[in-house]
C-alpha cells in the first residue's frame, strides 16, 4: 500500500481538514506555506497521468471541495492549488495530490 492510501486507512496518522465517502484532505507534514494542504482520493490514482474518463469523476469532486477547504483554512486573500506529475515535477508521492498553498503571498515563479 502506498504512503497516502496508507492514511486513507488510517494505519498513518494525519492531521485531517475534510473528509467524505471519496476524498481526503490533510496538512502536509512539510508546510512550504502557512497553509499547506493536501487533497487526494481516497481511491489509488498515482498522478495526473492516471487520470481517465473512469475515474474522474473524483477529480471533479476534489476541485468542487477545494473551495470550501479553503474558505474554511480562511484563505480569504487567495491560494494556489498544485499537482507534481512525475520526476521532471518532483512528485515524491505517488498516489494523486493535490496541493493547496496559501496564507502568504506566495511566489510567482512558475518553474
Ligand atoms: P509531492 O512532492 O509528491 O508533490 O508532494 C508530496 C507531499 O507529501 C510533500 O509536500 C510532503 O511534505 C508530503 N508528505 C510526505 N509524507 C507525508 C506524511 O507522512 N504525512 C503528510 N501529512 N504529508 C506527507
Ligand atoms: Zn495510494
Amino acid at each position: 500500500m502506498c504512503l497516502f492510501c496508507k492514511i486513507v486507512a488510517g494505519e498513518i496518522p494525519s492531521t485531517k481538514v475534510y473528509e467524505d465517502e471519496t476524498i481526503l484532505a490533510f496538512r502536509d507534514i512539510a508546510p512550504m506555506a502557512p497553509t499547506h494542504i493536501l487533497v487526494i482520493p481516497k481511491t489509488h490514482i498515482p498522478s495526473v497521468d492516471g487520470i481517465t474518463a473512469e475515474n474522474s469523476a473524483v477529480v471533479a469532486h476534489i476541485f468542487e471541495t477545494i473551495p470550501a477547504i479553503a474558505a474554511q483554512e480562511g484563505l480569504t486573500g487567495g491560494y494556489r492549488v498544485v499537482s507534481n506529475c512525475g520526476d521532471d515535477a518532483g512528485q515524491t508521492v505517488h498516489h494523486l495530490h493535490f496541493h493547496i498553498l496559501g496564507g502568504k503571498k506566495l511566489n510567482v515563479e512558475m518553474a
